[in-house]
C-alpha cells in the first residue's frame, strides 16, 4: 500500500484559478471501485471535483472575515472559496474489512454528541459494511491510558436519546507521542474526533504526526461547539438545542421578575468568547429587557448604563429580565492578579452572573434605600448542556456523521465536514482551526435585538 503521505498535498492547499480559490484535502489514494454503498436505482454520487463555494461577506476593513457574519457597511464580495463536497464517492479507499475506526469525544458537553456516535457507528456498519468500531472513552488521554470499547449498531441504537456523551470526555491529558503510538498500536486507520476548538487543535496536531510518520490513518473532526463559535461552517451541532433550552429558563426568570415588586431576572448563558446563545435566544424571546455579549461593551453606572436602564425600566413595568452571556463584562470584574486556568489551558471565567446580582444589590440599596427589590439570578448552563438533542440538531448530526464516513471512506484526511451556506462540504481541520465565529454588534441582526429589548448603546 502506497504511504499516504506520497499523495499528500498540503492540508488547506488554496489554488486560485479565475475567479475561485479552490481547496485541495489531502487523500488516500488506494482506490476501491466497489462501494458497497452502491444502490443501482437509488443512491447517488458526489464527483471529486464537485465544490460547493462560500461566498464570504468581505469588509475590507477586517482581514479575517467570517462566512456568517455580514457586515453592513464597506464591502464587496470576496472570491469565493470553493471545497470538496460532501458526500458518496463512486471510488473509495478503504476496503471496508480492513477498516478498524475509533471515536472520541473531548472537552465539555453538548446536545447532539452522542447522536454524532450513534450515526457514526450505524452509518459505518449499515453504509460500507464496517465491522470493527471502537469508543475511546475519556477524551484524548484515553487512547493511551484506558481499554477500547467495541461499538455496534446494537450497543448504540438509543444513543440519540441521551444527553453527555456515552464514551465520557475529559480536559487535557493531550500528549501527542503517547496518542499517535497508541493509534498505531491499536491498529485504527480512522480517527473520528469530536470536540470543540481545543479539540480541533489536537486534531490538527495528530494529523501532522501521522503525516510525518507517514502512516496510513486517516482522521476527520466533528466541530463541537455549543456557543456556534467556530467560523466558515453555518451553526454547530447542539446550538439550536441550546437556544431552545435557555427559552426555559428565560421564561422562569420573567415569571420570577413579574411576581415580584421590583424583580430583576438575571439568566446566564453559555458563551465565552461569543455571545450567540444569548443573542438568539433574546431574539426568540420576548421578555427580555437587555441582552449583554462578550462582543459588546458595556458599564453599569452612570449616564446611559446599565443601571440607569434597569431604574427606568422598573419605573415604567415594575420588572426586567437581563440576558448575561458568560464571557460579558470580563473588563469590568476585578480580577483577584492570577488568572486561574482549566486543566486543557483555557482560562476559567469570572462569573459575571453572580457579581451583575452583587452590584445591583448594592445599588438599589444605595440609591432606593428601604423599597422592595429582588433579583433572581439563574444559571443553566448544566441543563443545557446535558440535554439529547432537539429534532433539528438530530438531523443534522446525522448528516455531519454521514458527511464524515463518506469523506474518510473517500480518503480524505485532515478535514471537518459542515455546512457552508446550506451545502455540506469538507473543510480543511487547519481552516476550521484559525477561524472564529463572534456576533458583529453592527450588523442587522444585532440591531434587530436592540429594537426588541430598546437596551441602551452603552456609549457614554
Ligand atoms: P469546549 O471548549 O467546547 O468544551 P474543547 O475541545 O475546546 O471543547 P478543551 O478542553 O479546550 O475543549 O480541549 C479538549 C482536548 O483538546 C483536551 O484534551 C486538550 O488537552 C486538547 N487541546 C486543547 N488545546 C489544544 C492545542 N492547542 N493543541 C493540542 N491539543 C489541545
Ligand atoms: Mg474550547
Amino acid at each position: 500500500i502506497p504511504h499516504l503521505s506520497d499523495y499528500l498535498t498540503p492540508t488547506g492547499n488554496h489554488t486560485s484559478g479565475g475567479d475561485q480559490t479552490v481547496v485541495t484535502l489531502p487523500s488516500l489514494r488506494n482506490p476501491i471501485d466497489s462501494n458497497p454503498f452502491y444502490r443501482p436505482s437509488s443512491t447517488f454520487y458526489i464527483s471529486p471535483y464537485e465544490v460547493i463555494l462560500s461566498s464570504i461577506l468581505f469588509d475590507t476593513n477586517n482581514p479575517n472575515p467570517s462566512s456568517n457574519s455580514d457586515v453592513t457597511h464597506d464591502v464587496r464580495v470576496a472570491s469565493p472559496i470553493a471545497y470538496h463536497r460532501a458526500g458518496p464517492r463512486r471510488i473509495i479507499n478503504f476496503d471496508p474489512n480492513k477498516v478498524r475506526a475509533a471515536i472520541v469525544t473531548c472537552g465539555g458537553l453538548c446536545p447532539g454528541s452522542n447522536t454524532v456516535i450513534r450515526e457514526l457507528v450505524v452509518g459505518l456498519n449499515e453504509l460500507y459494511g464496517v465491522k470493527e468500531i471502537y469508543g475511546i472513552p475519556m477524551g484524548y488521554r484515553g487512547f493511551y491510558t484506558a481499554d477500547p470499547i467495541r461499538l455496534d449498531p446494537r450497543t448504540v441504537h438509543d444513543w440519540h436519546k441521551k444527553g453527555g456523551t456515552m464514551l465520557t470526555t475529559t480536559r487535557g491529558g493531550f500528549d501527542l507521542q503517547k496518542i499517535v503510538d497508541a493509534i498505531v498500536k491499536h491498529g485504527y486507520n480512522q480517527l473520528y474526533v469530536i470536540g470543540g476548538d481545543g479539540t480541533m487543535r489536537g486534531a490538527l496536531d495528530i494529523y501532522k504526526e501521522l503525516k510525518r510518520r507517514k502512516l496510513n490513518i486517516c482522521i476527520t473532526g466533528v466541530p463541537k461547539t455549543v456557543d456556534n463559535d467556530i467560523g466558515i461552517i453555518d451553526r454547530s451541532f447542539g446550538f439550536d438545542t441550546a437556544v431552545e433550552v435557555a427559552q426555559q429558563a428565560i421564561n422562569a426568570a420573567h415569571t420570577e421578575a413579574e411576581s415580584a415588586v421590583n424583580g430583576i431576572g438575571l439568566v446566564k448563558l453559555m458563551g465565552r468568547s461569543t455571545g450567540h446563545i444569548a443573542h438568539h435566544a433574546t431574539l426568540s424571546s420576548r421578555d427580555v429587557d437587555c441582552c449583554l455579549i462578550p462582543e459588546l461593551t458595556f458599564y453599569l453606572y452612570g449616564k446611559g448604563g446599565l443601571f440607569e436602564f434597569i431604574d427606568q425600566r422598573l419605573k415604567q413595568k415594575g420588572h426586567v429580565v437581563i440576558v448575561v452571556a458568560e464571557g460579558a463584562g470580563q473588563d469590568i470584574i476585578a480580577h483577584s492578579g492570577k488568572q486561574e486556568k482549566d486543566p486543557s489551558g483555557n482560562p476559567l471565567f469570572a462569573d459575571i452572573g453572580t457579581y451583575l446580582k452583587k452590584e445591583l444589590k448594592n445599588w438599589w440599596d444605595q440609591t432606593h434605600p428601604g423599597d422592595q427589590f429582588t433579583v433572581k439570578y439563574i444559571d443553566p448552563t448544566y441543563m443545557i448542556r446535558a440535554v439529547a438533542a432537539n429534532a433539528s440538531d438530530n438531523l443534522y448530526c446525522t448528516l455531519l456523521a454521514h458527511s464524515a464516513i463518506h469523506g474518510v471512506m473517500a480518503g480524505y484526511t485532515g478535514f471537518v465536514s459542515g455546512p457552508v451556506n446550506r451545502n455540506y462540504g469538507y473543510i480543511p481541520l487547519e481552516d476550521i482551526a484559525v477561524t472564529r465565529n463572534v456576533v458583529d454588534t453592527r450588523n442587522h441582526t444585532w440591531a434587530w435585538v436592540r429594537s426588541i429589548t430598546t437596551q441602551p448603546d452603552f456609549v457614554k
